[in-house]
């Protein structure tokens, strides 16, 4: 975990655990979180990873639980380190899965691969690096339960839930994930708050597939900058992240996050005005000489959502070709 970048909590609300659960990826663990009132309820339970089920069980066994208790499953954002253990949960305990509306067809796996490959293809991503995509969503597939579609509750952004005894505000902001699901306690001022925000790094605009638009894919950063603002007006005492120690401080997060994104669009700025109408993957190249294999994507996502940020300003114009490139104005 890098360095915070606000004060952070060691104690957390009473009737609310927080465990980690090993994930494969760069982002390290996943933190599960349990609210222990009626309905007992379970915030990402992690991904079939290592013994992330052992630790699931053991963590629930703590205080006298057991599967069969929960009475609710929460899944902040359809992400594998966040939902691959759901179903299972969902279907020892008998519960719903609540999940903000847009997760829910990733949750089921009802994705378009072919739109997917065509989008992967428009990034300008070498013919004989292809390869690795197919092979690691082959791989994500092994660590995810099914889930059944009969216990997904679709949650739109203002609807209040009854979870772990208390009265949840459910906050669904596009950004790291078009249906990002986040919870906020008025009373006590407390925000479950995903991976929208995070005390240690910005969350990765990750590109998410959009048949609907232009570019085929949602503008994760313009919309998660937009999102942002929802949280720095709440100003939650305590955030209770997906990843990290809980923490404090929003404003303070927003500003240095803001000022992140301010300089790394300009650096991109920079490097399409050098390079000659650059691909994704050229300006992915330039920015993260050292990134390979599948993450490549994670790079590209975090070029491309500060290209979005560039073309909204009018600093930057998009030739939809095949690849498509980019230019400065
Ligand atoms: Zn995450």
């Amino acid at each position: 975990m890098r360095e915070p970048l606000v004060p952070t909590l060691d104690r957390l609300p009473e009737s609310v655990r927080r465990f980690e659960l090993p994930t494969p990826f760069p982002v390290g663990p996943v933190n599960c979180y349990l609210l222990l009132d009626d309905p007992v309820t379970v915030v990402d339970p992690g991904m079939l990873y290592a013994d992330s089920v052992a630790t699931l069980t053991a963590e629930l066994a703590k205080v006298g639980l057991d599967a069969a208790d929960v009475g609710a499953v929460v899944v902040t954002h359809a992400h594998p380190d966040h939902y691959g253990t759901a179903g299972w949960l969902a279907e020892r305990a008998g519960a719903p899965i609540y999940a903000g509306r847009a997760e829910v067809p990733k949750l089921l796996e009802n994705r378009d691969r072919d739109q997917l490959y065509t989008l992967i293809r428009s990034f300008g991503i070498p013919e004989e690096m292809l390869g690795v995509f197919p092979a690691f969503y082959g791989a994500v597939r092994e660590w995810l339960h099914d889930i059944d579609e009969s216990r997904v509750i679709a949650v739109d952004d203002g609807d209040e839930l009854r979870l772990g005894g208390r009265t949840l505000q459910a906050l669904v902001t596009p950004g790291h994930a078009a249906g990002h699901l986040s919870l906020w306690e008025p009373v006590s001022s407390r925000l479950l708050s995903g991976d929208h925000l995070l005390p240690a790094i910005t969350p990765n605009p990750l590109v998410e597939l959009d048949g609907d638009s232009d570019l085929l894919r949602r503008r994760s950063l313009v919309d998660y900058l937009g999102s942002l603002d929802r949280f720095e007006a709440l100003d939650p005492q305590v955030v209770l992240p997906g990843h990290g120690p809980a923490f404090t401080s929003v404003g303070a997060l927003v500003t240095a996050t803001r000022a992140h994104h301010e300089r790394r669009a300009e650096e991109i700025h920079a490097h399409i005005s050098r390079l000659v109408e650059p691909t994704a993957y050229e300006l992915s190249r330039a920015v993260f000489p050292h990134i390979d294999g599948f993450e490549i994507l994670l790079a590209i996502s975090e070029v491309l959502g500060h290209v979005d940020l560039l073309v909204a300003d009018g600093d930057v114009v998009i030739d939809l070709g095949s690849p498509t490139r980019y230019a400065p104005t």
